[in-house]
């Protein structure tokens, strides 16, 4: 019976992974007439997937596992567990449901696109309501548990077991911890010289140091790619196949190469796996949160960190040699770190980032609730910039129209991006009590150690343990955003030298 059940379950990855080659391809080669058949071609795959995962037989081999659990190993009774978990989501919501999100998501795509170059949030207000209406009938669809709130089935759909009651108190704190440092560095007298980034950085030599880090790293480029996209991201088909995609900008340096360092730490992730259990959640990712913590701990903690460019430095000093001969190791230090407060979260330094999440939580909680009006969303979006971050946009696209989410029905997804930053400190003070002089080894470039630290901890397990329990296992507790306020002041008050 679990021979059956497994066999299922891999040909539903498998189906799901075609349909992820086809949009890596859409993505990256497809000439721009293959729009068209691309969309038809991936919704039948994603149909097939989901047919198969509603299909009475798997109910009736979920159902037969779990009275013969007794009998099972514990990675077994984790697979059960998360297929069961899936399946149910799968079903509950209702199929005319799914395909009138699915339209009107593809219909506010193009009008959100519109409504950011003519920077009016009232072209997008109709589509939007509708779609948050559509959202609230899933919400109720999935339910939450008592005494929770609608929101709650979206951030779990996203971040498993996240709830307002949950999150509230973590991202508060947060907000509080990060409003008091960017108020502390804004008043340093001291100021990177940011403009040494925006020199000439040939296109040639970005990709050889981009290349030269991703490897270093551990990345398998026997079992992955890096290619150029508009909009980088990773992707994965199998442990074996994960790949990567980058942009890069001549008079910008930090774009592709954090870009590659990021795209990287979740393309290890993936090869992490144990790829003996593929097919099954014991070999996928355990959520999006988790995921971005792999990104960020190797894209700031590592990438940004100074013993990171003792290392690095020398090379891009040689690849580099008009725009860095002359830098010194500490400006060039600086100046990756140069925190400044700004309208666009993809854009944002690792300090202000997290408020520009912040923003968007309060105001998708506010919305679920009823407690805001669509109307009244781009001025509680100023408003709240200028509270937390001291600026304010002066327009709905660099305010409320700036992010992709929404348009595409993507509501609870935000904070994920925060809590891969609180997750990503805490697992690096984890590792630095794990790992003898941790520093030392990423000064001389090892940073293999860091890879096998985090495939011990984290990949391994896949879905076997929830987040929290996750978290207890690695670092004694649970989520505590104490980790990244300490981060902050250890990394961000002598550079600016300023204590808070
Ligand atoms: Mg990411």
């Amino acid at each position: 019976m679990y021979k059956e059940l497994v066999q299922r379950l891999r040909d539903i990855y498998d189906l799901r992974s075609a349909q992820a080659v086809l949009e890596w391809d859409m993505e990256t080669y497809m000439p721009p007439k293959g729009g068209d058949a691309r969309s038809r071609q991936m919704g039948l795959l994603a149909a097939l997937a989901h047919e198969k995962l509603a299909d009475p037989r798997l109910g009736e081999l979920l159902e037969g596992c779990k009275e013969h659990e007794a009998g099972f190993a514990e990675e077994q009774r984790a697979v059960v567990r998360e297929v069961k978990r899936d399946r149910e989501k799968a079903v509950k919501v209702p199929s005319e449901l799914v395909r009138e999100i699915t339209d009107t998501a593809g219909k506010s795509l193009s009008v959100w696109k519109e409504a950011r170059e003519r920077k009016s949030f009232k072209i997008f207000v109709p589509l939007l309501t509708k779609l948050i209406d559509l959202k609230k009938r899933e919400a109720e669809a999935l339910g939450y548990a008592a005494g929770g709130v609608p929101y709650d089935a979206l951030l779990d759909r996203y971040e498993p077991g996240a709830s307002v009651a949950k999150l509230n108190p973590i991202i508060g704190q947060t907000r509080d911890i990060t409003v008091a440092a960017v108020r502390a560095i804004g008043a340093s007298k001291k100021k990177p010289k940011i403009a040494l980034l925006e020199r000439v950085y040939l296109e040639d030599a970005q990709e050889k140091l981009g290349r030269f880090v991703i490897e270093k790293m551990g990345y398998d480029l026997q079992s992955g790619r890096l290619d150029v996209a508009v909009h980088p991201f990773s992707t994965s088909f199998d442990p074996n196949d994960v790949r990567i995609t980058t942009r890069y900008e001549q008079r910008w340096l930090p774009a592709a190469l954090f870009g590659c360092v990021h795209e990287a730490g979740h393309a290890l992730y993936e090869q992490g796996l144990p790829i003996e259990h593929g097919g099954t959640p014991l070999c996928e990712s355990l959520s999006l949160g988790i995921h971005e913590s792999q990104s960020r701990l190797w894209e700031n903690q590592i990438g940004r960190s100074k013993a990171f460019w003792r290392f690095l430095y020398p090379k891009a000093k040689r690849l580099f040699p008009k725009a860095l001969g002359k830098v010194s190791l500490d400006d060039f230090y600086f100046a990756v770190n140069g925190v400044r407060p700004s309208m666009i979260r993809v854009e944002a330094d690792e300090v202000t980032y997290n408020l520009h999440v912040v923003v968007r939580y309060e105001i998708e909680q506010a919305i679920f609730s009823g407690e805001a009006a669509i109307d009244d969303l781009p001025g509680l979006w100023n408003r709240k910039m200028k509270d937390y971050l001291g600026i304010a946009p002066k327009n709905d696209a660099e305010g409320i129209l700036q992010d992709i989410h929404w348009a595409m029905g993507s509501f609870g997804y935000f904070p994920t991006y925060l809590l891969g930053n609180l997750y990503a400190a805490q697992w690096m003070s984890a590792m630095r009590r794990g790992v003898r002089d941790l520093d030392g080894r990423v000064a001389k470039g090892d940073l293999l150690a860091i890879k096998k630290w985090l495939n011990e901890n984290i990949h391994c397990h896949g879905r076997r343990y929830s987040t929290s329990e996750l978290a207890r296992r690695v670092s004694g507790e649970d989520l505590n955003p104490k980790f990244f306020e300490q981060y902050l002041k250890e990394k961000f008050g002598p550079l600016y030298e300023v204590s808070w």
